[in-house]
C-alpha cells in the first residue's frame, strides 16, 4: 500500500486524485486538506477514511469535527494542519494540489522530513523554486511533476539523464483566445474566460490559460524543475492538446509525450513513478486525428507570457510580485471588478512597483506577496 497525503483534496486536481486512488487497489489516503468546502471533505473522508483531515479556519474544522465524530479523524486547521500533514510519519506522498503560495511552507516540511512530493502547487517552484530544488536535493526528496506539461518533460527525459538538452519545448493550447488580438479583447465576460477549449480545471488555472499567463508560471516551473537556462525554454501553441511537451537533445532528436487530455494520467505517473499502471478512460485514436498544428505564441496579445520571462530573467522576489499580483488580479476579474486586459496590466504595474530582493527567503516571499496585494487594493 502506497501512502498519500492530500492538500488541495476538494479541488480540480484533488478530485481527480482521489479517482486514481478509487480505480486502483494499492493507494491509500492518510491525509486530506481543503480550504473552506466542509461537505465535500466530508464525503472525502467518509469514502477514503483518512487519519487526519485538515481546513483552512477553525471554524470550518470545528463544524467537521462536530459532523464526524462517530469517525477516528482527527481534525485541524490552518497552517499548522497542512504542515502536520505534510510531515505525518505515516505518508510517503505528499500531493501538492492546494492553489497559491501557501504551498510553500507545507512542502518545504515535507521535503525536509523526506518525502516524495508529487506536485501540482507551480507557485511554489514560481516563487520559492531557489529553496525548494537545492533542499530537494539536499534530502534526497523527489519531486515528481503532476502539471501535464512538465510530467510530459519529465517523461521524455526517461533514460536520457545523462545527455544534454538542447531545448525544452513547452506546448500550450493558446487557450479559448487563441488568434484573437488585443482589440478583440477588450469585452471578454468571465464566462467566456472560463470556456477552455480543452482542459476541464478549477477556475483561477483556467483564467490563467487564458491570459496564457499559466504559461509562463509554466516556463519558470520548467526552468526550476529541470535546471535549463530560460532561453532553453520555448512556447510552441499546439491547439489540440495531443503533444504534452518535448525535449530537444543536442544531436536535434526530439522526444516527446502524447495522450488524450487527461490529468490524471500525470498524476498516476507521479504516484506510481517509475511505474506505469492501465488507466480507464479514453485512448488516443490516431486515426481520428486530423492534424496536429503548431503555431508562435502571440506575446503582443498576450503580455502576461513575455512579462514571465522577463520576471524570472531578473529573478529574486520578481517572480514572486509576479505571481501575487496575478492571483489577486484574476480574483478581481473574477469577481467582474476589471477587465481582462487589465490582469497582464496589473502584473507588468507590480512587478515594475516591487522593491528587488535578490535571494528571499520564505518570510521575505510572502511580504513580497503582501505588498503586492496592498498595492494592488491601493490603486484598483
Ligand atoms: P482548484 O481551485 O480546483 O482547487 C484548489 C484546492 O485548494 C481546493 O481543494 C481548495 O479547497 C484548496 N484550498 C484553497 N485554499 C486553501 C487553504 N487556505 N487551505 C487548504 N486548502 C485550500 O485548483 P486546481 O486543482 O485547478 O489547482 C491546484 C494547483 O494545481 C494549482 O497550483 C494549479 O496551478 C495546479 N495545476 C492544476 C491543473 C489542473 O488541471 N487543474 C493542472 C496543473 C497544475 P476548497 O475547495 O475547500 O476551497
Amino acid at each position: 500500500m502506497k501512502k498519500i497525503a492530500l492538500l488541495g483534496s476538494t479541488g480540480s486536481i484533488g478530485t481527480q486524485t482521489l479517482e486514481i486512488v478509487r480505480e486502483q487497489k494499492d493507494l491509500t489516503v492518510v491525509a486530506l486538506a481543503a480550504g473552506k468546502n466542509v461537505n465535500l471533505l466530508e464525503t472525502q473522508i467518509r469514502e477514503f477514511h483518512p487519519k487526519t483531515a485538515v481546513l483552512w479556519e477553525e471554524k470550518d474544522a470545528a463544524d467537521l469535527r462536530e459532523r464526524v465524530r462517530d469517525l477516528s479523524v482527527n481534525v485541524l486547521s490552518g497552517m499548522d494542519g497542512l504542515l502536520e500533514i505534510a510531515v505525518m510519519p505515516e505518508s510517503e506522498i505528499l500531493v501538492t494540489a492546494i492553489v497559491g503560495m501557501l504551498g510553500i511552507r507545507p512542502t518545504i516540511a515535507a521535503i525536509k522530513a523526506g518525502k516524495t512530493i508529487a506536485l501540482a502547487n507551480k507557485e511554489t517552484l514560481v516563487t520559492a523554486g531557489h529553496i525548494i530544488m537545492p533542499l530537494a536535493k539536499e534530502h534526497h526528496a523527489p519531486i515528481l511533476p503532476v502539471d501535464s506539461e512538465h510530467s510530459a518533460i519529465f517523461q521524455s527525459l526517461n533514460g536520457e539523464r545523462k545527455n544534454t538538452i538542447h531545448k525544452i519545448l513547452l506546448t500550450a493550447s493558446g487557450g479559448p483566445f487563441r488568434g484573437k488580438k488585443r482589440k478583440d479583447l477588450n469585452n471578454i465576460r468571465v464566462e467566456d474566460a472560463l470556456r477552455h477549449p480543452n482542459w476541464s480545471m478549477g477556475p483561477k488555472i483556467t483564467i490563467d490559460s487564458a491570459t496564457m499567463v499559466n504559461k509562463g508560471l509554466e516556463v519558470m516551473e520548467a526552468k526550476w524543475l529541470f535546471d535549463v537556462k530560460l532561453d532553453q525554454v520555448q512556447v510552441v501553441v499546439h491547439p489540440q492538446s495531443v503533444i504534452h511537451s518535448m525535449v530537444e537533445y543536442e544531436d536535434g532528436a526530439v522526444i516527446a509525450q502524447l495522450g488524450t487530455p487527461d490529468m490524471r494520467l500525470p498524476i498516476q505517473y507521479a504516484l506510481y513513478y517509475p511505474k506505469r499502471r492501465s488507466l480507464s478512460g479514453k485512448r488516443l485514436d490516431f486515426f481520428q486525428l486530423a492534424s496536429l498544428t503548431f503555431e508562435e505564441p502571440d506575446f503582443e496579445t498576450f503580455s502576461g507570457l513575455g512579462l514571465a520571462f522577463s520576471a524570472m530573467e531578473q529573478g529574486g522576489n520578481i517572480p514572486t510580485a509576479y505571481n501575487a499580483a496575478n492571483e489577486k488580479a484574476v480574483s478581481l476579474f473574477l469577481d467582474g471588478q476589471i477587465s481582462f486586459l487589465q490582469i497582464p496590466e496589473i502584473i507588468q504595474a507590480c512587478m515594475e512597483h516591487c522593491v528587488y530582493e535578490k535571494n528571499p527567503d520564505v518570510g521575505k516571499i510572502l511580504e513580497t506577496e503582501a505588498e503586492v496585494y496592498a498595492f494592488i487594493e491601493s490603486r484598483w
